[in-house]
């Protein structure tokens, strides 16, 4: 049985493709207020103001390159899918580099930047494009309800009934790039020491929960992911760190052996294929 690894990225694997510009004086952020443009509230109050924050986000992603870090996990992740085991790669980052990077099967947790989403009937496709104000639903026929496809504040995060299945399964936890305070994802960690999952921290400093890891790895994510990712590829070859076998007959039951490709609005078969026109 191969190695399960569970592998939660937050800002800190992006900050080296070019993203953090919008926190620099005269970016973005500054010009906007997050109560306004990443609120229910602010959407409903001035929709056009909330497309053209995130419309210019789109444009920044677009000039984003995957650095060695997403590259790093998207070898990891074909990798351990080639000696029958496998990386969940789940992530707080609405931008779609680990994508880019070769990675598939992503978690997105706070959403996609480059998926819009009906605000009415919440079906969604994938859209880099500006978004469009005047656009018709085609899967329930509501106009001017195309949004960015973001968990905003008031929101729930997505994926937890995915991730609770993942961690049961996994034989390794590690966080990169995150900040340790920003929940439920910084709960994980104590979730994966609660089921006996080792953890391992890489991250640019001692994150706000730090203490929780087993070991950790301090420096840029583009050069502390590859070297960990080498690390973790050769100690598999030699003797892949499996769990114990459970006894037999009646006992604990068995761990997942596979996980469930993720869930995504738009694909179950009670919405239609999400499509959107203009009037
Ligand atoms: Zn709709």
């Amino acid at each position: 049985m191969g190695l399960n690894v569970f592998v939660l990225t937050g800002a800190g694997v992006s900050a080296e493709s070019g993203l953090g510009t919008f926190r620099d004086e005269g970016g973005v952020w500054t010009q906007y207020d997050l109560a306004e443009v990443a609120t229910p509230e602010g959407f409903a109050r001035d929709p056009a103001k909330v497309r053209a924050f995130y419309n210019a986000r789109r444009e920044n992603l677009a000039g984003a390159a995957p650095n060695p870090a997403h590259v790093a996990l998207a070898r990891l992740q074909r990798e351990l899918a080639a000696r029958g085991g496998g990386l969940f790669l789940c992530t707080q980052n609405v931008d779609d580099l680990h994508e880019k990077a070769g990675s598939t099967e992503v978690v997105h947790i706070h959403g996609e930047l480059a998926v819009t989403r009906c605000h009415a009937c919440e079906a969604t496709r994938s859209d880099t494009g500006p978004l469009d104000g005047e656009a018709i639903c085609e899967a329930c026929g509501a106009a001017g309800m195309a949004r960015p496809h973001v968990v905003w504040f008031g929101e729930m995060t997505l994926f937890l009934d995915e991730i609770t299945d993942a961690l049961h399964a996994a034989d390794l936890f590690v966080a990169i790039g995150t900040s340790g305070s920003v929940y439920p994802a910084a709960g994980f960690v104590s979730e994966a020491r609660a089921l006996g999952v080792r953890t391992c921290e890489l991250n640019l400093e001692p994150s706000d929960n730090a203490w929780a890891f087993d070991e950790s790895f301090y420096g840029p994510a583009g050069e502390v992911v590859p070297a960990w990712v080498e690390r973790v590829l050769g100690e598999g070859l030699r003797s892949p760190p499996t769990a114990p076998s459970p006894p037999p007959g009646p006992g604990p039951a068995a761990r997942p052996g596979s996980w469930r490709r993720p869930w995504r609005w738009g694909s179950g078969s009670s919405r239609r294929a999400p499509w959107w026109s203009r009037r």
